[in-house]
């Protein structure tokens, strides 16, 4: 199959690659019909190199059919539409039964101190092949998939692609941005995180205020009945968000700028550090650090 594999810093390419086969009976074999990019993705792209090997196959937001499945999976057959979850979970053990499947103890990658294996996403999280491919392994896929319903048959892939990881991402930092009810939120940054809360977080009643500096962007939360900053317009954004909310500022905030955004200060610093350290020291950091 073709897969895209990391080959080194800023270098991926999309390689001819043997098929995934089942090696456990927990396991499942998808064909992927469509794969997401994320900004977590630059993080393999940038700065987690110590962490890779050449091959490694990335991405961690893959949909598709299920090919096969292992002996011990009753809960998917061939052919059932799948969305693949970014964190790998059994569903079973403690950790999974309280709703915290990113700390699924049955995959907890416990080496590096990190909670459940994720897809394609370095040794830190498993080494897991990811979903940039033809075909995908599906680890614990007794339970790490969501099924397309039925009445979902005749809509196409980006209807339901997003629930792998993005939606979920923004649903949960509205719901950690404790927004009184009623009350306002702030969201900065308005790439694919920060538009789906500001949209969640409309959807749920509050006022929103997004700040970004791309005029699409700004333009497209706009549309969505967001208010919008554009930062080049307002360079004391603190004064100009308390002036539109009575002095008060907003209940709560979500940064959702990237660590990779261009001029964001930890990603300059972590870019130029591990760019000068051997491979040792610059995990060590990373690990500390990201
Ligand atoms: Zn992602
Ligand atoms: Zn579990």
């Amino acid at each position: 199959m073709k897969a895209l594999a990391w080959h080194g810093k800023r270098d991926v390419r999309v390689d001819t690659v043997p098929d995934p086969k089942i090696e456990e009976p927990t396991d499942a074999i998808i064909r992927v019909t469509t794969t997401g990019l994320c900004g977590s993705d630059l993080h393999l792209y940038e700065l987690l190199g110590p962490f890779l090997d050449e091959g490694d196959i990335l991405g961690h937001e893959p949909m598709g059919i299920v090919e096969e499945v292992g002996s011990g999976v009753t809960t998917l057959q061939q052919g059932d539409r799948v969305v693949i979850p970014f964190q790998i979970s059994c569903g079973a053990c403690y950790m999974c039964s309280q709703d915290l499947q990113t700390q699924c103890e049955t995959t907890q990658v416990r080496d590096h101190g990190m909670g459940a294996a994720l897809f394609g996403f370095s040794k830190l999280y498993g080494q897991v092949a990811g979903g940039q491919a033809e075909y995908l392994r599906v680890p614990q896929a007794q339970y790490t998939h969501i099924k397309v319903p039925e009445e979902g048959a005749s809509l196409s892939d980006d209807r339901f692609v997003y629930l792998s990881d993005v939606l979920p991402t923004a649903w949960q930092s509205v719901e950690y941005a404790g927004i009184p009810e009623g009350g306002s939120l702030t969201v900065l940054g308005l790439g694919p995180i920060g538009d789906m809360a500001s949209r969640i977080a409309k959807h749920r009643g509050h006022r929103v205020i997004a700040v970004d500096l791309v005029p699409e962007r700004l333009q497209r939360a706009r549309n969505n009945g967001v208010e919008v900053l554009d930062m080049r317009e307002h360079k004391k954004l603190g004064d100009t968000i308390r002036e539109m909310t009575d002095g008060r500022g907003t209940d709560s905030v979500i940064d959702a700028v990237g660590m990779e955004a261009h001029g964001s200060p930890f990603g300059k610093i972590a870019h130029q550090m591990t760019g000068l350290l051997p491979d040792a020291i610059a995990a060590k950091m990373m690990e500390t650090a990201g």
